[in-house]
Order: structure tokens, then C-alpha cells, then sequence
């Protein structure tokens, strides 16, 4: 099989999936990452003969992502802040919205030495941007599943960042530490919106990592402010990622537990997405 055969193939097989320029992205990508093709080699090599494994590899990527596995799953890692993360089922798909948290505290951050803390980490995108962005930061980070840890480790190795990675509960309260900074990306999608989430999202990701009950939605929040609160040193900053439909009550929640200067802020698709606050 020579390459202009497999993109037919993929072609034919994505095409009614995705928009027409989302199947290109995904071909794209299988061709750097499975057939190591960058683009200006599938360009310029479109008679270049395949290993023998390509059809059946070209076959059994059509068929998961027909069943709407996620393409980062099937080939073992996304794009992050610029960086390429290794992600299974353990761990969320590091989302664009994110890259714009990291980019917020990077933007409002520029001293140097600063002690970073991660709740729920994951896949440690944000930690390890964040080690790799700020000058001589000490970045910690934790997260309930092992498996996660597992996963956001390989990826601080790899990227050749020194995050110190502990295994915690964020609903548990920690010991108090001292901190400039805290960020989180906990769990914020209540139950009864699962429904309305593509099958990619809801049959593949890590439910651990992205639901809330409907009658708690804050659950989270509830932990990290008060900890937060105890942990930050005067004048360090809390960071959070929120569901579109809480920013009044979250605000509510970080100035009853005393922070200061809380601001609720919209991505960049214009919807509620973060909240930020200071310890006075
Ligand atoms: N933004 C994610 C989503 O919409 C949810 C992330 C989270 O729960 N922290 O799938």
C-alpha cells in the first residue's frame, strides 16, 4: 500500500463523521503519528510504499473512530500549550479552554520562584505548561487516581520538567502548605448534563474526572477554597476552570471564604469558563 492509497482509504471511511476539514486534521494526524509523515512529507511522498502493517492499522483506526473513540486515545497523546502529552482513558484530552487558564497565570505571573499547586491534575498538561512557562517555578500536583499519576509523571519526564506529583484526594483535606499560586480543573459537568455531551466525551473519558451531582455542583470548589484560603500566602492567586452555569454562585463561594479580588472570566468562545481570586 503506498501513502496516497491510505488517505484515500481514510477518506473514504471518515468522510460523513466530521466536518470535511475536521477529517483532514484527523488524516493529518495519522499520518504524522502512525505512518510518520509530516505534512510536507505526505506533499511531496504520495507514491512512497507503506509498512506492511498500514491496512489493517488504517482499518482498525477507521473502525474506533466510527465508534466515536476519541482520535488523541487511539493514538496516545494531544496537543497541549504547544506540547505533545501522552493520554489514555485515565486521564482527560487536554482542552483549548485549558491552554487559556495556563495562559492567564502566565500573563499575571511574570515573577520568578513561585510555588505552583495543581488540584487534579490528570494528565499534569497544566502543571507541566506551567513548570515549563514560569521562570524557576516549583510546581506541585496531585490527582486521586494513580493511573492519572501514572500517565501526568511519563509526561514531566518527557517533557523534561521537574513537577513533584502526589497521590491526594482534593475532597480530603491536605495539610497546609504555602503557595503563590493554586489552580484547578476539577470535576464541574453535573450528571444530568451527560446527555447532552457527544459520545466521544461520555462513553471514553474518565467519568471520575468530569461529573458533579446535580444537587452538589460545587463540590469541588467547596474544598479548594477554604484550602486555598489556608494555603495561599498573602497576595497569591487562586485559578479555577467552571462550568458555564455557576459563575455567579462560584464567586459567591470564593468571597464567603474570604478571597479577595474574585473575578469570573469567559474563553474565548465567550462563555463563563474561569474564576480567579486573591488571598488577601
Ligand atoms: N470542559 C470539559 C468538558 O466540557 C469538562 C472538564 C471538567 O469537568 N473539568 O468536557
Amino acid at each position: 500500500m503506498i501513502l496516497k492509497e491510505a488517505i484515500e482509504q481514510l477518506r473514504a471511511g471518515l468522510t460523513g463523521l466530521a466536518e470535511p476539514q475536521e477529517v483532514q486534521a484527523m488524516i493529518r494526524i495519522i499520518c504524522e503519528d502512525v505512518f510518520n509523515y509530516d505534512p510536507v512529507d505526505v506533499a511531496l511522498r504520495q507514491e512512497s510504499e507503506l509498512p506492511d502493517f498500514a491496512p489493517e492499522r488504517i482499518a482498525d483506526i477507521i473502525e474506533r473512530l466510527r465508534r466515536h473513540e476519541p482520535l488523541q486515545y487511539i493514538v496516545g497523546h494531544a496537543l497541549f500549550h504547544g506540547h505533545k502529552f501522552k493520554v489514555n482513558p485515565s486521564v482527560l484530552i487536554p482542552r483549548p479552554e485549558t491552554e487559556q487558564l495556563v495562559d492567564l497565570i502566565i500573563d499575571e505571573n511574570p515573577a520568578s520562584d513561585l510555588h505552583v499547586l495543581d488540584m487534579g491534575t490528570g494528565s499534569g498538561c497544566i502543571a507541566i505548561s506551567l513548570a515549563r512557562a514560569l521562570k524557576f517555578a516549583q510546581v506541585d500536583a496531585l490527582d486521586v487516581s494513580r493511573d492519572a499519576l501514572v500517565v501526568a509523571r511519563e509526561n514531566a519526564a518527557a517533557l523534561k520538567v521537574k513537577v513533584r506529583f502526589f497521590e491526594s484526594d482534593m475532597l480530603a483535606p491536605q495539610p497546609a502548605a504555602r503557595y503563590d499560586i493554586i489552580v484547578s480543573n476539577p470535576p464541574y459537568v453535573c450528571w444530568s448534563e451527560r446527555e447532552t455531551m457527544e459520545s466521544n466525551v461520555k462513553d471514553y473519558e474518565p467519568g471520575q474526572a468530569l461529573f458533579v451531582p446535580d444537587n452538589d455542583p460545587l463540590l469541588f470548589y467547596k474544598s479548594i477554597a477554604p484550602y486555598a484560603m489556608q494555603s495561599l500566602e498573602p497576595g497569591g492567586r487562586l485559578y479555577l476552570e467552571i462550568n458555564q452555569r455557576f459563575g455567579n454562585e462560584v464567586k459567591r463561594l470564593l468571597e464567603g471564604c474570604g478571597l479577595d479580588e474574585v473575578r469570573i472570566i469567559d474563553d474565548s468562545y465567550g462563555k463563563v469558563r474561569f474564576a480567579a481570586a486573591t488571598k488577601p
